[in-house]
């Protein structure tokens, strides 16, 4: 074994892998230096296979960005401005109520609800949105509010972070999204957000929340400064932190995007980056079941071969996305349930539609045609789930919302 340490480092992971083994910080670095794409690539598949089969996620939702105004202003973002900067926004109560109705009508199963820490905005208004939410959105899944947001609505009503969550939650609050947590290392955070909350009390929010019942997200925001020995801490303590709660969903690895950013002298990361950074943490996010490839962040053709690298779920319709529209990702800000349907099926998998917590919508036949094709004649466009609501109107990828972002 020690012979194969030096002469080929992957072949003692894929002696571990094989036999079931937690991988190591130093596997974990040993992937990522790696050379062999494919091989890696490999075997993330393969662990992919093991666990979820052959199904691929997706999720009919849509993202309301409530404001862009935000006090941290970390390195990395494009999307903040300062209160009465030109492009600042915050959207009224009455305002992301409408969107959410327009979301359901459409046929949205989940609410994506994210913002800046807009320290002008009362706590009142946070809670007056979920609740308005949930009065026209009854049976919709609400996913609201980064750990950031959350530390700084705490901070706002001189409470503790499980009151906030608690409150929340009683409004209609459902589960949070894994925005904010970056980099956890502090020497990284320091030079990318460094008024944001650590990655230690990001960690500490999401326990409370999973022991408050709602289930979290996590995210990484990985290709600015960081190194691959931060990579693997940060997904070795989401390791460590799914051991001890069982309270997260799925994990997705965030391309940073340089443009229009503090950062913009950094170039973006690549493609065998992106592919490889997603199948390192199918492979040592062992206990994580889901790992998503979010597409707006690289394009759907990339996001369709990212499904052969360890991804399982392709997130959703989004609908609107102000985050990555204001950093000129250049991916369009919906997609059609059709096209997800086709891009699945046209790598050999079966779609299949899923609400925020991952049960079953509906199942479509891997192919057209295939013994479980309820589809009908065109794949999907215009037919209605298992609720009898209808599909949001088929839009081209490419096309772009009015405007607001989100972090999943
Ligand atoms: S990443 Fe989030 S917390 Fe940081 S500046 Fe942007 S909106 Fe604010």
């Amino acid at each position: 074994m020690s012979g194969l340490t030096h002469a080929d480092p992957l072949a003692v992971v894929e002696q571990r892998v094989a036999s079931g083994e937690r991988l190591s910080a130093a596997d974990g670095i040993a992937l990522f230096e790696s050379k062999d794409l494919l091989r890696v690539g490999r075997l993330a598949d393969q662990v992919r296979r093991q666990r979820v089969g052959d199904d691929v996620y997706f999720v009919v939702n849509r993202h309301i960005n409530y404001t862009n105004v935000c006090r941290n202003r970390c390195r990395f973002c494009a999307f903040s401005r300062a209160e009465g900067e030109p492009g600042a926004y915050t959207l009224t109560v009455d305002e992301v109520v409408g969107k959410a109705r327009e979301a359901v009508d459409q046929g949205a199963t989940e609410i994506h609800i994210v913002g800046g820490e807009n320290p002008t905005l009362p706590y009142a208004s946070i809670r007056a949105m979920i609740a308005g939410v949930r009065q026209v959105a009854p049976a919709a899944h609400i996913k609201a509010f980064t750990a950031s947001e959350i530390a700084c609505f705490a901070e706002m009503e001189k409470t503790d972070v499980e009151d906030v969550l608690s409150d929340l939650k009683s409004a209609g609050l459902d589960s949070m999204p894994g925005g904010g947590a970056e980099i956890f290392r502090a020497e990284v955070r320091a030079e990318v957000c460094p008024s944001k909350i650590s990655g230690e009390r990001w960690l500490d929010i999401h326990r409370i929340a999973h022991g408050l019942g709602l289930k979290t997200n996590a995210t990484m925001l990985y290709g600015h400064v960081e190194s691959y020995a931060d990579r693997v801490d940060h997904l070795l303590r989401l390791r460590e932190a799914e051991d001890a709660t069982g309270g997260f969903q799925a994990f997705i690895p965030l391309a940073f995007q340089p443009k229009n950013s503090a950062l913009s002298h950094l170039p973006p990361t690549t493609g065998v980056d992106d592919l490889k950074t997603l199948a390192v943490s199918r492979l040592l996010l062992d206990n994580f079941l889901h790992i998503k490839t979010y597409w707006i962040m690289t394009g759907l053709k990339p996001a369709q071969v990212a499904l052969f690298f360890g991804a399982d779920d392709m997130d959703g319709t989004v609908v609107e996305e102000v985050i990555s529209l204001m950093s000129e990702a250049g991916h369009g800000q919906t997609v059609s349930k059709a096209e997800l349907i086709r891009v699945i099926r046209d790598a050999g998998r079966t779609p299949v539609e899923r609400d925020a917590l991952y049960q079953v919508v509906r199942r479509y036949g891997a192919r057209r045609g295939a013994a479980s094709d309820d589809d009908g004649e065109c794949g999907v466009a215009g037919d209605g789930d298992r609720h009898g609501r209808q599909s949001p109107p088929v839009a081209e990828p490419g096309a772009r919302g009015p405007g607001a972002g989100g972090s999943p």
